[in-house]
């Protein structure tokens, strides 16, 4: 049996593409999902792996995760949700919803699995922030916060969990093709491609590959990196 890899998030879009990536690495993969089940279901199907279901927001229900999921050795913190409007009129719920799911969610998981990987002495976690944790988007303040706290979680705990063999390393997306995007129209996304150097959205397996490798052996010295995948939109 190989390593065992649970991607939070990962019944459609980026996390989707990370799992069947990482099946394909050898990884003993667990799909996760909250509401779609049916995609994580036909999913797992398809890999011959489980699926769990859990919202990260929800501190027993990732309690309850980690126990039906067991120990794993790859952490990816991949679930998330995008919010569109104005800081002024992003009232407290939805600002603490932002990030229940975004920021609490990673934090929930790397509280579960990290004990397991310190007795190892060996484990590795990459979080998935978004451009926007790096520069900021206007109309995005919640998002933007939410993905920024995932940067300085992840230098924060490469340090501290270095000396356990334990590497940490972010990803931060450009502007990638899946459903969070479903709000813009056909104009906005010719915006995005306008803005975006290399003339085109990202795809989901854009974002994979990269955490593919950041979950091999290859990247045995990289950690405590924030490491974009954005065509260099945003620079
Ligand atoms: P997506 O297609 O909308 O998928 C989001 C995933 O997160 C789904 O699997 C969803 O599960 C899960 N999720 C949402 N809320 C959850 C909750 N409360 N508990 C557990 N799981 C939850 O989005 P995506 O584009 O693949 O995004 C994946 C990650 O990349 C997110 O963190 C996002 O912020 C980041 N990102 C995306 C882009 C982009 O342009 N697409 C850019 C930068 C960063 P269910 O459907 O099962 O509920």
């Amino acid at each position: 049996m190989g390593k065992k890899a649970l991607v939070t998030g990962s019944s459609r879009g980026i996390g989707a593409a990370a799992v069947r990536l990482l099946a394909r690495d050898g990884w003993d993969v667990t799909v996760h999902y909250n509401r779609s089940r049916q995609a994580a279901l036909a999913l797992a199907a398809e890999l011959g792996v489980p699926a769990l279901q859990a919202d990260v927001a929800d501190s027993g229900q990732v309690a309850a995760l980690f126990q039906a999921a067991g120990p794993v050795d790859l952490l990816v913190c991949n679930a998330g949700i995008a919010e569109y409007g104005l800081f002024t009129d992003t009232d407290e719920d939805a600002w603490r919803r932002l990030l229940a799911v975004n920021t609490d969610g990673a934090y929930r998981c790397c509280r579960a699995a990290i004990p397991y990987m310190v007795r190892q002495k060996a484990g590795n976690i990459i979080l998935v922030s978004s451009v926007w944790g790096l520069y900021g988007a206007s109309c995005e303040a919640a998002y933007s916060a939410s993905k920024a706290a995932l940067i300085g979680l992840t230098k924060a705990l490469a340090k501290e969990l270095g000396p356990s063999g334990i590497r940490v390393n972010c990803v931060a997306p450009g502007v990638i093709d899946t459903d969070m995007l479903a709000r813009f129209d056909f104009a906005d996304r010719q915006a995005l491609m306008d803005e975006t150097p290399l003339g085109r959205l990202g795809r989901p397996e854009d974002v994979a590959e990269l955490i593919a490798f950041l979950a091999s052996d290859r990247a045995s010295f990289i950690t405590g990196q924030i490491i974009g995948c954005d065509g260099a939109f945003g620079l």
